[in-house]
C-alpha cells in the first residue's frame, strides 16, 4: 500500500507589506479626522497607509 502525497507544488506564498500596496491594497488608517478642507470647503477625514504612506482625502 502506498498512499504518498507529493507535495511538491505545495509553496508557502511570500507576501511582503509593500507589495500589497503596489497592488492598490493599502492599509488605511484615520490620520486626520474632521479636517476642514479650505479648497472644498467642507469637513474631509484624511487617511494615510500605516505601511507606504499613501495618503487619500474623503469627505464627510
Ligand atoms: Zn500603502
Amino acid at each position: 500500500m502506498s498512499n504518498v502525497i507529493p507535495l511538491s507544488s505545495h509553496r508557502p506564498k511570500k507576501v511582503t507589506p509593500k507589495g500589497m500596496c503596489q497592488h492598490g491594497i493599502h492599509k488605511w488608517v484615520i490620520w486626520k479626522d474632521k479636517q476642514f478642507d479650505s479648497r472644498k470647503g467642507k469637513l474631509v477625514t484624511v487617511f494615510r497607509c500605516e505601511r507606504c504612506g499613501e495618503q487619500k482625502v474623503k469627505a464627510i
